[in-house]
């Protein structure tokens, strides 16, 4: 940044405050606060200094993942094979803290525990979770996910992507669209339809497996860190044992989607509360009309209003982990915390940036990019609409899907 002025006004200006209005963490265990604490110092310490560089180039920080692997953060609603136990909001603090910092790691961490590890954990039998799950686990082989094709991502349930059976091994073709971390991967999970029963069927593929080519998404301006591919499979032969077991229609991969719904909407927190502290630390130090501009009636407007979307955010993510952890969370319940908090994110994203005048399109103030970057989170794991019809079809009985 060349201009000293605006350099000092973004001085440090993402570690500012630190939002937590009705007191969410009295609801937090000692292990729960450690937990985040121990997230946030790395958050704030080893990944804002560096994340609007990678942003910038789309690269990914490799030298990160062995930082990931010595803070233990791989747990989730897993227990044994190596992972770490928490409670489930202990993970959705991790993927909150993270997305405050920086959406593209709290994505990859999603899409390689909430969506690979939790497709194996959930579908796969007990010989299969002893051999991908421990080194998964430890962040030295990583996972994708691949069910979004280009022509069915909506409506994935029609998925086009076929798996036949050819004695002691299946044979799969077709091509997805969006998997996270795919070109780097070192397995993903694919779903595909067996064309002999019609149904869908999950298969661990290997990044070596002759026939299987993925390649970057270019051009992206939302979670620009995530290498998202385009991905083709040519006749890729898998044995019968990389057939996970659990898997025998699409409503089993429904499963593994109620989890990751409940982490965007911890992570959409994320991004919510980076950007109204960003906005809250500018309103205070820019002066205009000789005055702070947090002075003015209509900043205190939108400062407030963001506050209240911010904190009904943390509140539903409370909720949501606890009830997790009680066995009593429904798909329906998942996917209101998408809806409301990843639409409500964006919304607090887009305000704070209009508190930042020009410089809220400048990635020195970050809030740009959590603008951007909660585009993707809208979309992803089911859109906005998607999550409306599954919970409009819940409350009044009617599918409005088609
Ligand atoms: C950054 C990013 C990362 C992703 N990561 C992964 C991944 O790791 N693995 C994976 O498998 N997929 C991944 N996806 C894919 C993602 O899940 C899909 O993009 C998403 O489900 C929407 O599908 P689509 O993009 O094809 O949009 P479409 O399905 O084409 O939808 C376009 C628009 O039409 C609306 N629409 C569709 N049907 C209806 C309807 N019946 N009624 C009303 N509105 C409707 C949608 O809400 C949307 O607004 C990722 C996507 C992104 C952008």
């Amino acid at each position: 940044m060349t201009d000293p002025l605006t350099a000092a006004l973004a001085d440090g200006i993402a570690l500012s405050h630190d939002i937590d209005y009705l007191r969410m963490r009295d609801e937090l265990s000692e292990e729960e606060i450690a937990l985040l604490l121990k997230v946030r110092e790395f958050g704030e310490g080893e990944v804002l200094p560096v994340v609007n560089d990678y942003w910038e180039r789309g690269e990914f920080p490799f030298e990160l993942i062995a930082r990931m692997r010595e803070l233990d953060i791989v747990g989730d609603t897993m227990r044994g094979y190596g992972t770490t136990p928490m409670s489930a909001v202990g993970q959705g603090l991790i993927s909150y803290e993270m997305a405050r910092v920086d959406g593209s790691l709290a994505t990859f961490l999603g899409v390689h525990v909430g969506l690979a590890m939790q497709s194996i954990y959930l579908l796969g039998s007990e010989e299969q979770r002893e051999r991908w799950l421990p080194a998964m686990a430890a962040i030295e082989q990583i996972g994708a996910f691949a069910l979004t094709e280009p022509e069915h991502g909506s409506d994935s349930v029609a998925l086009e992507a076929t798996a036949r059976r050819d004695g002691d091994s299946w044979v799969l073709n077709g091509r997805k669209r969006w998997p996270g971390n795919a070109t780097w991967c070192d397995l993903i999970i694919v779903f595909a339809r067996d064309v002999d029963d019609g149904q869908v069927k999950a298969f661990v593929v290997e990044k070596d497996d002759p026939g299987f080519s993925a390649s970057k998404i270019e051009g992206k301006v939302a979670l620009r860190i995530v290498q998202n591919a385009d991905i083709v499979l040519e006749d890729v032969r898998v044995e019968d044992d990389r057939r996970l077991v659990g898997c025998t229609s699409f409503a089993d991969v429904a499963k593994v989607l109620m989890g990751t719904r409940n982490m965007v909407a911890w992570s959409s927190t994320g991004h919510a509360v980076a950007a109204y502290e960003i906005a809250l630390a500018y309103a205070q130090r820019r002066i205009q009309f000789g005055k702070p501009i947090a002075k003015s009636q209509l900043v205190q407007a939108k400062l407030v209003e963001m506050l209240g979307e911010v904190t009904a955010m943390q509140l539903y993510c409370i909720r949501l982990g606890r009830l997790i952890d009680d066995g009593k969370l429904s798909d329906t319940m998942a996917a209101l915390a998408k809806y409301f908090c990843s639409v409500k994110a964006r919304d607090v994203c887009r305000m704070a940036r209009d508190i930042l005048g020009g410089n809220g399109i400048t990635l020195d103030f970050h809030v740009i990019r959590h603008l951007c970057d909660m585009e993707a989170l809208v979309t992803y794991e089911g859109t906005a609409e998607i999550q409306s019809l599954i919970v409009g079809r819940d409350i009044t009985g009617q599918s409005a899907f088609t």
